[in-house]
């Protein structure tokens, strides 16, 4: 029996994959504990790990809603949230590793605290990655736009004085790099397929592309007309009302089936009067959804976007963030979606319209849902976690 530490951020796209996988290890005898977030006691309870809150230490809770809306854009913010936390949480952890003396500790690639801890104690480390591994060669795919480099180049500096703060309390980092990416010595769990994973021959073994980690669907829908088209801009920045009102005044005369899921800060009210053929919630469940979706109009999150291709359905992708520009650009490069030329109405009616008259976009997307079926799940991320303990012992 091993003992196991994982560790995450607030958000439940970096914790939905890591369920099923702390599963398995109790499963299979293992005790596990789990460093997250009020928001997720209770899913993570449920799989038998012992909760711990970070939530008395969490930088990101602590952020006026404007900062809030930043996050994960402005880099020199999100920067400095990773290491208040790391800072805030240094000693709590420290002293609990020391006393549990675990086999290895597994962490988000962006809740650094996990992986600065686990360096500065010498414990075995897995990095669980829920987006696209990253590497010189994939970072060329992911490509980010000019303006991207310019803003990050500006961040530099207050990134370099996050970076001296966390080796002031003995973390051995060098540089931003070295906090949110891996290198080919890490072992890293990848929630991805090795076909959807761009460059994956690039990476090491000590990468396991395990595909992704699917929640299974609570409900069902029905179908109510020939084509469904589903609309999601995810659960993180999606008070979209002017996007929503726009699809919804170019869908009204369309003879689609559409459901919309708006997120909770867009009241529905705002949305009336519908069409009975469309329909709007706060949060459906996706899953079901995508079962019998024929299109999704998504920001391109790596969970939606694996969920869609998982069920075989081609997107149509309006990025926000860097990270969901990479996604986009991989599922356009493999045929599966396409990005509009712009948001204004008639585009993106267009683009929907482009993916149901064009059945190689559904092949395309058949094809990814296959190699994700042929990957191990969270058996081979536990085979892989297991792994590591056993090397730490011998
Ligand atoms: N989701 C859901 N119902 C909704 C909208 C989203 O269950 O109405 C789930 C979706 O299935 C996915 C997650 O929320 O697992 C969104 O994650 P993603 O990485 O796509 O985007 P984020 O919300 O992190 O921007």
């Amino acid at each position: 029996m091993y003992k196991i530490v994982f560790f995450c951020i607030p958000a439940h796209g970096h914790t939905n994959p890591t369920l099923g996988v702390v599963k398995e290890l109790v499963s299979r005898g293992h005790q596990v504990w789990y460093y997250s977030y009020d928001l997720f006691r209770e899913k993570i309870q449920a799989t038998g790990a012992t909760y711990i809150s970070c939530d008395p230490f969490d930088a990101e809770l602590q952020l006026s809603p404007e900062e809030a809306a930043r996050l994960g854009k402005d880099l020199a913010l999100s920067t400095r949230v990773l290491t208040d936390t790391a800072l805030a949480l240094d000693s709590v952890v420290c002293a609990h590793m020391q006393q549990l003396q675990p086999d290895c500790i597994v962490a988000d690639s962006m809740a650094v605290w996990g992986k600065a801890v686990a360096r500065k104690l010498n414990i075995p480390f897995v990095s669980s990655t829920t987006t696209f591994a990253f590497n010189r060669q994939s970072a060329k795919v992911l490509k980010q736009s000019p303006a991207e480099l310019v803003r990050m180049l500006f961040a530099m500096p207050k990134i370099q004085k996050e970076i001296r703060r966390l080796q002031q309390a003995g973390y051995p980092i060098n540089n931003l790099l070295d906090i949110l990416q891996n290198d080919d010595n890490t072992h890293t769990v990848v929630y991805t397929s090795p076909e959807f994973q761009p460059c994956s021959d690039t990476f090491s073994d000590k990468y396991a592309f395990v595909g992704p980690s699917l929640r299974p669907a609570a409900s069902s829908i029905t179908k109510t007309r020939d084509t469904l088209v589903y609309i999601s801009m995810g659960t993180v920045d999606n008070a979209m009302l002017p996007l929503y009102r726009q699809l919804i005044s170019q869908l009204t005369h369309t003879e689609y089936q559409v459901i919309l899921s708006v997120g909770d800060r867009v009241p529905l009210s705002a949305l009336e009067p519908l069409p009975p053929h469309i329909s709007a919630y706060p949060q459906v469940d996706q899953i079901a959804v995508l079962q019998k979706a024929d299109v999704f109009l998504s920001h391109g999150g790596m969970n939606s976007v694996s969920e869609s291709l998982y069920y075989g359905v081609p997107l149509v992708l309006l990025p926000q963030t860097t990270e969901q520009r990479g996604v986009t650009a991989q599922v356009c490069r493999l045929g599966a979606g396409l990005e509009p030329k712009d948001t204004s109405g008639p585009s993106l009616l267009a683009a929907i319209q482009t993916i149901l008259a064009n059945p190689g976009y559904r092949e395309a997307a058949g094809r990814i849902s296959e190699s994700f079926r042929r990957c191990p799940g969270a058996s081979g991320a536990a085979d892989k976690i297991e792994s590591v303990c056993r090397q730490h012992l011998r």
